[in-house]
């Protein structure tokens, strides 16, 4: 059976410098470690691969015979067999490598049961009302509480645990991969070191239980959809005695039926008729906290927006509102009575526009204008 190309098995070009290399093997290394890929015999084979190809090309030497001569020009010494006496610092790449990888399994430290509880998220939604002046709800979340009945031993005779036999405590196993010593999480006590022979009955030797908390969720004014709260210590009790996690509430925020929210801005679109828009005028819309006057200014554009300062949303944790934003559209009547068409007649007859096209960006700078 050929051997793969080292530069092709690393995906790098035969230019590339050691830096190149390192990297190039650092991520081959990373997606196909085989602490990454449990059973996976052809990703380990991919590492053994990809590992061999970096021993030999970040060796200046080797690498010289390689370009020269290919697998043959390495003498046949054949990479499995014997202690590799290459001059590359393997413990060197892999402290920084894996030592992030190997915490990153969330088992607890050698020796200790104990581990901080998980991190809950509760989904509250709310009205769009609630969100602008604020509200108290009660809500039920399920997590983990301290089991009652083995007060977070987790044995049914109150012995406590006792030193795993597979792993002698380590909480991690060794083995020989290649070149190299991989640890593993011991499966026998789930990487804590310890056992438990006599499990309580409630909680299975796990040390806590499944109960349900009633909590007032308060929200504050002016939250956003999307906002988080937290609640430190509210979340799944530790194993083992282990510190609680922590509760997040996320909030939702229903939409309305004709504001929407941009920040603390209020939107909306309010239909105003040709001869308000013309003349002017005055009249209230329904604010969230109450009406709003409305005033119209005479010669208002259709789409002209009209801001009403400190009538949007109040600010979170402060004071102040953002403001209120009406765009006003001016209706043209689909359909006139006799009477009507006669008047927009006579209007017609004292009202002339050009009607010669302009640009779309000129029509922008009109209104500008106007506004
Ligand atoms: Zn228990
Ligand atoms: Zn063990």
């Amino acid at each position: 059976m050929s051997k793969e190309d080292y530069y092709e098995v690393l995906g790098v070009s035969r230019e590339a410098s050691d830096q190149e290399l390192k990297s190039a093997y650092r991520k081959q290394a990373l997606k196909y470690h085989p602490d990454r890929n449990p059973g996976d015999h052809a990703a380990e084979e991919k590492f053994k691969t990809a590992s061999e190809a970096y021993q030999v090309l970040s060796d200046a030497d080797k690498r010289a015979a390689y370009d020269r001569y290919g697998h043959a020009g390495l003498g046949g010494q054949g990479f499995g067999a014997g202690p590799f006496a290459g001059g590359v610092d393997i413990g060197d790449i892999f402290g920084d490598l894996f030592g992030e990888m190997f915490s990153m399994g969330g088992n607890a430290q050698r020796g200790s049961r104990q581990q901080r509880g998980d991190d809950l998220r509760f989904d509250l939604t709310i009205d769009f009302e609630d969100a602008f002046f604020g509200t108290e709800t009660e809500v039920k979340i399920r997590r983990l509480e301290t089991c009652p009945t083995c007060k977070g031993r987790g044995s049914a005779s109150g012995q406590g645990p006792t030193t795993c036999t597979q792993c002698h405590g380590r909480g991690q196993i060794r083995y020989q991969q290649g070149f190299f010593s991989v640890a593993r999480a011991c499966g026998a006590c789930g990487g804590t070191g310890q056992v438990i022979g006599d499990p309580c009955q409630t909680c299975r030797g796990e040390t806590r239980a499944a109960s349900e908390l009633k909590l007032t969720v308060k929200v504050p004014p002016g939250v956003e959809d999307g906002t988080r709260i937290r609640y430190a210590g509210e979340g799944d009790a530790g194993r083992a005695g282990g510190p609680r996690g922590d509760l997040y509430v996320v909030l939702s925020i229903r939409p309305h039926d004709f504001y929407e929210r941009e920040g603390y801005n209020l939107h909306c679109v309010i239909p105003i008729s040709f001869p308000q828009a013309a003349l002017g005028a005055e009249f209230e819309v329904p604010g969230i906290d109450g009406p709003v006057n409305l005033k119209i200014p005479e010669g208002t554009q259709s789409g002209r927006e009209i801001r009403v300062r400190g009538r949007g949303v109040p600010f979170l944790n402060d004071k102040g509102h953002g403001d209120l934003i009406v765009k006003v559209m001016v209706q043209i009547p689909k359909k006139l009575s006799r009477t009507q068409r006669e008047l927009v007649n006579k209007l017609a007859e004292s009202l002339t526009v050009d009607n010669i096209p302009t640009s779309p960006g000129l029509l922008e700078k009109m209104k500008d204008l106007f506004t």
